[in-house]
């Protein structure tokens, strides 16, 4: 009887580009590997040489330069194919629709891509079993600035993310963690939670779970009648409503 070899699914984050503190993160088994987001080639280059793994394919969140500057070098260099959101200008070899599914021929789970515009229009998540790539749109106790969208269309991006299952793992691409934290606090300056996390916060927090940011991150808690509390005290305006919630929140951190 011959015995399916079990091929086992790692994931990990490469640190590039220091000054905006971006993740490029790969899935990879013992002999292929897929990334997202090459805001930089070499270290990413590096990395696979060291691994000596092969790359099949690179997903691409969002057209800013720190997310794709890397994907010419990359593909020269590896062959991989590149994918984005039916919504990108990007160039790619395919584009997916909200909610429509890729087959990776090595991967054991499909990825499903997630449209979430707001930063940008074209800003897509991919999910992978219960692994969700969140781009710009959501970090650990923040989310991306409305650079192309609306206020409304990042609400409605963040709440698409929110229904995932609460023990999804979510792989964001900016190490901003500390500064969102602060954020938080600023905010609910009570939260002894939310300040003991920031006490013992490590240098790398990626990844974060959706139950966590549920609890603590103020951009997923726009429903929260406590919070609306809060903000309607520091900012004198009433607060009753999630889209005042949200917009409040992302205009007092635009200028924190
Ligand atoms: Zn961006």
């Amino acid at each position: 009887m011959i015995k399916e070899r079990k091929q086992k699914m790692h994931i990990a984050s490469i640190e590039i580009l220091p000054q905006s503190k971006n993740y490029c993160h790969v899935i990879y088994n013992e002999t292929n590997a897929i990334l997202f987001d090459p805001g930089e080639a070499n270290p990413i280059l590096q990395w696979l040489q060291r691994q000596s793994l092969q790359l099949t394919h690179i997903f691409i969140t969002h057209h800013h330069w720190d997310h794709t500057d890397g994907i010419n070098a990359v593909t020269d260099a590896t062959g991989a194919k590149v994918i984005t959101s039916t919504t990108s200008q990007i160039n790619a070899d395919y584009k997916l629709d909200h909610l429509s599914v890729y087959t990776v021929p090595w991967l054991k789970h499909p990825i499903t891509a997630i449209h979430i515009p707001g930063h940008t229009l074209d800003h897509c998540g991919y999910l992978i079993d219960d692994i969700f790539f969140s781009g710009d749109t959501l970090f650990s106790l923040g989310c991306g600035r409305v650079f192309e969208g609306t206020y409304p269309m990042m609400l409605e991006s963040l709440q698409r993310i929110a229904k995932l299952p609460e023990d999804t793992k979510i792989y964001f691409a900016h190490e901003y963690t500390r500064n969102n934290a602060k954020f938080a606090l600023y905010i609910e300056p009570d939260n002894e939670q939310l300040r003991a996390h920031l006490d013992t916060l490590p240098k790398i927090t990626v990844p974060t779970t959706l139950a966590f940011e549920k609890q603590f991150n103020p951009f997923l808690r726009t429903q929260d009648p406590d919070l609306h509390k809060q903000l309607s005290q520091l900012t004198g305006q009433t607060i009753h409503s999630e889209i005042s919630c949200f917009t409040t929140l992302r205009q007092l951190k635009d200028n924190y």
